[in-house]
């Protein structure tokens, strides 16, 4: 019992993190153990290679446990450690009754377990095992302080908390560490307290309460000492000053609490050993003393940044919010996962996709998906283990950025098979040249939507990538090619039709020029509704574009009608057919023989039979009249401006011009103007004088000769 009331002795080292032992542990050049706080309360960045070094392997995970024990010097810790888990913890030297540990927190990784049966080379878990060192127990400001924080760090960071207690000290209520606990119950307070009340946060996070009941005689049952050393704690959590809000708390809403004894170690080694491999046995083999909801949820990897945090808030007296911590953590972590997976990712991405041109979306979006499901897993193994919402908040981050890089492509992607598509398609229709065109044109637009939106979909990423937009402009935008195409076939049928009607019209007009007859116009205007009629087609036009057809081809055909009977029937071509018929009857006679005039009466008479001959034809073609005496009149206003500008395109005429042009032409029937016809016969006249004349002087000639 003098070991703990032995003299408080000065640390035996004064430097920063040096090793328990000087020696490297075993061949594995690992030290034994680390000292995470020191005791300048400086934290040892170099855990990380500790932990890494030491796991078993690197991805444990959250499969580890920490178990502490806290105490004040010199009640056996670290004896206990290093025989229960085999670590190297530095032991005072029972010759020499001098202090040799450092104080400070130290942490090993359990590399065995004692057992009844020997000892457990490979529990389950990795163990880490934290040796935290109180003080001697007296009231000394600075110590107390470090107490406070040791015991603050414990907790924080540890699923059992083993602490000693003397046999002969239990029912005392004193003792060095009863007055730990206090510190314990009121850090645990300060720590858990809020969120426990919290009840949203569904919090059943419980620290295990190992008390070891040191130099145990063996007489009294453990059940009478545990009682005892329970009702002292239960009291002494009554007696806590807790905060208002927190008086309904219970000690077992924090705090399992289990008992072990070991005998004393001096007087009874054999009946110590077995107390210790028991308890080993509790710990691996009967596993009943680790607990799921004592684990603090840190992956390993994450562990170090997580006590880091939390020592940082302790050091500097900031309230320390363990799940707001862990939080912190999981995202720090996830953060740095991510930016590796990412990195990782981008890589391939370049390597898979840069600058490449795809035929096969099928198989390009499934190279995509491998890729991308090879990142999330990437992610997932390591993230899925920190805090589950800050997990999956995450990895839709993760998702997110991954996705910028698939739209991006996607959208280089789609843009190039889409315009390919839309171009060969826009060939394949008008390589049809109208021929079936509704249903060719359906059957091309649908083989032409299902190739986009299928292969749209592949590429997709499963639906991730939205696709209908796309798909449905790109369905928008066959649907206009194909009415465009429609509308130029629906023209060009028109069109054809009406240079069909034009060629027709010319020659029926051009039969009747040099015989004109009562009937002329009759048989003319026959031939032109012959031949103003389209064909049949079925293009899939609506009713209203295949009326304005319709109304466009009349138009066309009596513009086009006038045309020709204007270019036909002009002054100089008639002048030419009236001088044609004037010589038929002048210079040829019934029998096709040419004429000789021997007299003037002759010639006179000849003449004027020739003349009216020639000029019966004139009011026949000038006018456009059947032979039931009424005028051809066109069944639409083929001089009105604007129908000629909606019709045939032509510009607007120019407003000064307005009144003249106006005159010019109005009345279909009328091929040739009063003036122009006297102008023609004029001409005509001048003409066929002339030949008389000539004929005359012939005479005259041969009668004075
Ligand atoms: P720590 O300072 O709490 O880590 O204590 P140590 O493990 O260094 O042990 C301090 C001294 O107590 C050493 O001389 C040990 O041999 C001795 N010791 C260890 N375990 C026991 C025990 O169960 N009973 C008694 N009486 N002495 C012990
Ligand atoms: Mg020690």
């Amino acid at each position: 019992k003098d070991i703990s009331e032995g003299p408080l002795s000065k640390t035996s080292s004064s430097s920063s993190f040096v090793p328990v032992s000087p020696n490297v542990a075993s061949n594995s050049g690992i030290q034994d153990a680390i000292q995470i706080i020191d005791e300048h309360k400086q934290f040892n960045p170099s855990i990380l290679n500790y932990v890494e070094a030491t796991a078993s392997n690197t991805s444990i995970g959250n499969n580890y446990h920490i178990i502490s024990v806290f105490g004040s010097q010199s009640t056996g810790k670290s004896t206990l450690l290093n025989r229960l888990f085999h670590t190297n913890f530095d032991v005072m030297d029972e010759t020499q009754r001098r202090q040799q540990t450092t104080k400070g927190i130290w942490m090993a990784h359990s590399p065995r377990v004692t057992i009844t049966d020997g000892e457990h080379e490979r529990p389950q878990s990795d163990i880490f095992v934290m040796d935290v060192e109180g003080t001697d127990g007296r009231e000394h400001g600075e110590d107390k302080d470090f107490e406070r924080k040791a015991a603050l760090f414990a907790i924080a960071t540890s699923e059992i908390l083993i602490i000693n207690i003397w046999e002969t000290q239990v029912g005392l209520y004193q003792g060095a560490n009863l007055g730990l606990l206090k510190t314990v119950f009121e850090v645990n307070l300060s720590l858990f307290g809020k969120s426990k009340l919290d009840k949203k946060n569904d919090n059943d996070h419980r620290i295990l309460l190992l008390i070891v009941i040191r130099d145990y005689a063996g007489i009294t049952p453990v059940e009478n000492l545990a009682d005892t050393v329970t009702e002292d704690l239960k009291k002494m959590w009554n007696d806590l000053a807790k905060p208002a809000d927190m008086t309904e708390l219970k000690f077992s809403d924090f705090f399992d609490i289990d008992f072990h004894t070991l005998n004393h170690k001096l007087f009874q080694p054999e009946q110590f050993s077995a107390g210790i491999a028991r308890l080993g046995d509790r710990l691996i083999v009967k596993d009943d003393l680790f607990k799921a909801e004592y684990h603090h949820n840190i992956p390993i990897d994450g562990w170090t940044m997580y006590a880091e945090n939390c020592w940082e808030r302790i050091e500097n007296n900031k309230d320390l919010d363990l799940p707001m911590e862990q939080i912190l953590v999981a995202k720090f972590r996830c953060d740095e996962i991510i930016k590796e997976v990412v990195d990782e990712f981008k890589l391939k991405f370049n390597e898979l996709f840069g600058n490449k041109e795809f035929t096969d979306f099928e198989e390009l979006g499934k190279v995509m998906s491998d890729l991308y499901d090879d990142s999330v897993e990437n992610f997932d193994q390591s993230a899925s283990r920190y805090n589950k919402s800050v997990y999956e908040e995450k990895k839709y981050e993760l998702c997110e950025k991954l996705h910028v890089y698939y739209k991006q492509l996607f959208e280089k992607q789609s843009q190039k098979l889409i315009s390919d598509t839309l171009s060969k398609f826009q060939k394949d229709l008008i390589s049809l040249k109208g021929k079936n065109f509704k249903s060719k044109s359906e059957e091309l637009s649908k083989d032409v939507c299902e190739l986009v939106a299928t292969s749209l979909g592949y590429i997709s990423l499963n639906g991730d990538i939205p696709v209908n937009e796309s798909i449905s402009s790109f369905d928008a935008e066959v649907d206009n090619i194909v009415s465009k195409q429609r509308a130029t076939e629906l023209n060009s049928i028109v069109n054809k039709s009406v240079k069909k009607l034009s060629s027709g019209i010319s020659k029926a007009v051009q039969q009747e020029l040099a015989n004109a007859d009562d009937e002329t116009w009759d048989r003319i205007l026959a031939a032109f509704k012959k031949l103003s009629v389209l064909p049949e087609f079925d293009l899939g036009t609506t009713d209203e574009q295949n009326k304005t057809a319709q109304e466009t081809f009349k138009f066309k055909s009596w513009s086009q009608f006038h045309d020709t009977l204007s270019k036909l029937i002009s002054k100089d071509k008639l002048l030419i057919i009236l001088q044609d018929r004037f010589d038929d009857k002048f210079r040829y006679d019934s029998n096709g023989i040419p004429k000789l005039y021997f007299n003037e009466r002759d010639l006179e008479d000849s003449f004027q039979v020739a003349k009216m001959h020639a000029v019966s034809i004139v009011p026949i073609l000038s006018l456009a009249k059947l032979s039931n005496d009424s005028e051809i009149l066109p069944e639409v206003d083929i001089f009105d401006y604007d129908l000629r500008e909606k019709y045939l395109g032509e510009s607007a005429h120019d407003d000064d011009d307005d009144d003249e042009e106006d005159e010019e032409h109005t009345c279909f029937a009328e091929i040739m103007s009063e003036g122009e016809k006297a102008e023609l016969l004029a001409k005509f006249k001048k003409e066929i004088d002339a030949k008389f004349v000539e004929n005359k002087r012939a005479i005259v000639q041969s009668v004075t000769q």
